[in-house]
């Protein structure tokens, strides 16, 4: 124990002199009390176990705190000291890791399916919170592999799948092909035993006769680079048996087809010197096609760069060449802790960016590859805020939107559990239908046959579409009368928003291009439709409003295009103002009169017509009565400029306006109290209802400009259950 525990500080000195050696001491005694009398099944001391996780975590060069919580990973599970205890003796930081390597040592592994173990996999990443806990995780896992001959068959073979499956992608996700490599390789020992041993047997039996050949080119290689004065370390490796493995399995090759069973690795110093000895080589040797990959100018998604080459060696023996700087070696054996830059000393603040860098990097990466390798899917630590994923009973994991509540879990599982849901569980206990899930919730739906269907409320709690578009279905066919009366009643709503009336825009020919569209065979259909969700009354409103406005548009622009035409009669214009204050231009002392038909105010664009023997009568420029269409030609003639006087308007003038609303009672007392509370005199007032129960209020009110009236109108068109509100033209 005291060897491992000197290893470990020596180790930590050498990458960092003022690391908390004293922590770590501490750390150690106070995790070999806590584990005092427990054993492991090999037999040795319980804390030999913490510890030589804590060592594998000064290999891969982490700061104090990781290696403290290393040392206390299994304190808190297994025996009676508590994260409150943790905190109190070894801060916040520390708490904070072993909390997370307890809390992720508790996912259970059963499934075996794909999808499954990648659901997992995120689930480990979106529980950790922080990188360290996995690092630590993994470096658990390594160990536990390391010594996973003294349990149970039974045992083995579950730890090494799950390892297989879970840990060595994470590692291999995070850049650590060092660790990956081994927990890869010893899984496998366990996990298939004959095929290991045949890659082992056949490896080891050309041992010698291969690194004859290799040393041989690492012979040559040394020579030519010393002549080219590039400083370089040369030697040459095995690959894992495992990769080994798969490539023999999955694309049904010999040993002797694979290439790169065998490379030899050029570590340089600098970026050009890769190029240079890349250049080098493929002098030496014949390069095979396509067997060359610069993964320094397009790194691998995990940030792995090297120069790959396979070129054709002496007896036309392939060899894989792989150049790399020192920088990328240590980043493509440690992966993402080659990265945990530590300093003690600088801010926390400082810390995060070197964590956001990292993820930053990881995203620019992910954007310009593209690789099979989903890597970054799964390595969003933070990314990961906008899911969770939780349990069924039986272990499976399910994946939903972050603020996923019970609701979704059970429309995810089955629509027939939805529909007969009448409560959940979570971690065994009762909880509230909008609970929302935690990441490693276990949950269980309460069903009952007495359920008839969904709470239309759900609606709003759901987060998955799937569960929204469950419970509109449910609703569509179960409650069709219902769902039409409310429908009808949206799309009401929706038109008094609008100020528009059903009349107004119910034409069969809007109607029907809208229910072929969403495929509804009736009117009733459509009300059905917005009545259980499926379409908002707002899109139906607007769709018809806008072929209403269309409409409305041509008939003004009809209407425009047979306005009286424009009479410039600026040069004889009259000063003298009639008692309505209207200037006919070039003709004093005339009668001038307002007509009746559309009430002209002050502000109005107005033209005059001169009456037979009734003087000029003025009209709104848009009033019907006026449209060349319904004058003569020889009346064209007559008609004369006319405009209000600048000066200060005594005149009032009356004006006419017409509502439609709601029929409802209290509709009449708020309109005049409405009216009333503007102060604009009313002279009269007439209501009537039609056979559709719409309110048709007319009245007249004394105005002195269009701005008065402008406001009576604004006022009126507030008013609950009113469509339109006009001035009139006779
Ligand atoms: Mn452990």
């Amino acid at each position: 124990m005291e060897a491992i525990i000197k290893k470990i500080t020596d180790n930590i000195k050498r990458y960092n002199e003022r690391s908390d050696i004293d922590g770590i001491m501490r750390a150690y005694e106070y995790a070999k009390k806590a584990h005092e009398g427990q054993f492991r099944k090999s037999g040795d001391e319980y804390i030999s176990h913490p510890l030589s996780v804590a060592l594998i975590m000064t290999e891969l060069e982490m700061d104090a705190p990781s290696v403290i919580a290393a040392i206390l990973h299994d304190v808190v599970e297994d025996t009676s000291i508590t994260l409150q205890d943790i905190t109190e003796e070894f801060g916040e930081d520390v708490a904070l890791l072993v909390d997370g390597v307890t809390k992720i040592g508790k996912i259970q592994y059963t499934s075996q399916e794909e999808q499954q173990i990648e659901n997992l996999r995120k689930m480990f990443l979106a529980m950790a919170k922080d990188i360290r806990v996995i690092l630590i995780k993994l470096a658990d896992r390594l160990h536990n592999i390391r010594t996973l001959k003294s349990m149970t068959v039974e045992k083995q073979l579950r730890i090494a799948r799950e390892t297989m499956e879970v840990y060595a992608p994470l590692a291999h996700r995070l850049g650590m092909s060092k660790i990956k490599g081994e927990l890869e390789d010893l899984s496998l020992k366990y996990l298939d035993p004959i095929g290991y041993q045949e890659i082992s047997d056949s490896i080891n039996q050309k041992k010698l006769e291969r690194e004859k050949f290799i040393n041989s080119i690492i012979e040559v290689l040394t020579q030519k680079l010393a002549a080219l004065e590039i400083k370089c370390q040369i030697n040459g490796r095995a690959k894992h048996f495992y990769s080994i493995y798969r490539k023999m399995y999955t694309q049904n090759k010999t040993l002797d087809e694979i290439y790169d069973l065998f490379a030899v690795r050029v570590i340089v110093d600098s970026v050009s010197d890769c190029y240079a000895v890349l250049g080098m080589v493929h002098e030496l040797y014949k390069p095979m096609p396509m067997r060359f990959k610069d993964y320094i100018a397009m790194p691998k998604p995990n940030m792995y760069q090297s120069l790959h080459t396979t070129v054709i060696g002496p007896f036309g023996r392939p060899l894989e060449i792989q150049i790399r700087t020192w920088e990328m070696h240590t980043v493509a054996e440690k992966g993402i802790a080659a990265h945990w830059k530590y300093k003690e000393g600088v801010t926390s603040n400082s810390e995060s960016d070197t964590k956001l860098e990292w993820v930053r990097q990881l995203l620019e990466m992910q954007k310009e590859t593209i690789d099979e390798d989903d890597f970054m899917r799964t390595l969003k630590i933070d990314l990961f805020a906008d899911e969770v994923f939780v349990f069924t009973p039986k272990g499976d994991v399910i994946n939903l939107p972050a603020g996923a509540t019970p609701i979704d879990f059970a429309f995810s599982i089955h629509s027939a559990i939805g529909y007969k849901m009448m409560g959940a569980k979570v971690n065994s206990k009762i909880v509230p239908i909008d609970h929302i899930l935690k990441n490693g919730d276990i949950v269980e739906v309460l069903t009952s046959s007495s359920v008839h269907g969904p709470s239309r409320d759900w609606l709003k709690l759901v987060k998955t579409s799937q569960a929204r578009n469950k419970i509109n279905q449910w609703f569509k066919k179960e409650r069709r009368e219902e769902n039409i009366v409310r429908g009808r009643e949206l799309i009401e709503k929706e038109l008094r928003r609008h100020s528009l009336s059903h009349s107004q825009l119910f034409r069969d020919e809007w109607i029907a291009p809208i229910l072929k569209r969403y495929t509804l065979a009736t009117l009733d259909d459509l009300y059905a439709s917005v009545g259980y969700g499926g379409l908002t009354a707002q899109k139906v409103v607007i769709r018809l409003r806008d072929e209403y406005l269309k409409i409305a548009k041509l008939e003004r622009d009809e209407a425009m295009s047979s306005l009286p035409p424009e009479i410039d009669y600026s040069e004889t214009k009259s000063t003298k103002t009639s008692s309505n204050g209207i200037i006919v231009h070039g003709i004093d002392n005339c009668l001038v009169r307002l007509s009746k038909c559309c009430t002209p105010v002050p502000g109005d664009d107005i033209i005059g017509f001169i009456t037979r023997g009734r003087g000029v009568s003025v009209h709104r420029r848009d009033c019907p009565n006026i449209a060349p269409t319904s004058l003569t030609e020889e009346d064209l003639d007559r008609f004369i400029g006319v405009s209000w006087s600048t000066d200060k308007l005594s005149g009032e003038y009356l004006s006419e306006i017409q509502v439609e609303a709601d029929d409802r009672t209290g509709l009449l007392a708020e309109i005049t109290a409405a009216i009333t509370e503007t102060k604009i005199p009313m002279r009269s007032l007439n209501a009537r209802t039609t056979k559709s129960n719409v309110a048709i209020i007319t009245f007249t009110v004394e105005i002195s400009d269009t701005t008065q009236l402008e406001t009576i109108i604004r006022k009126i068109r507030g008013l609950p259950g009113v469509y339109e509100v006009m001035r009139c033209t006779q």
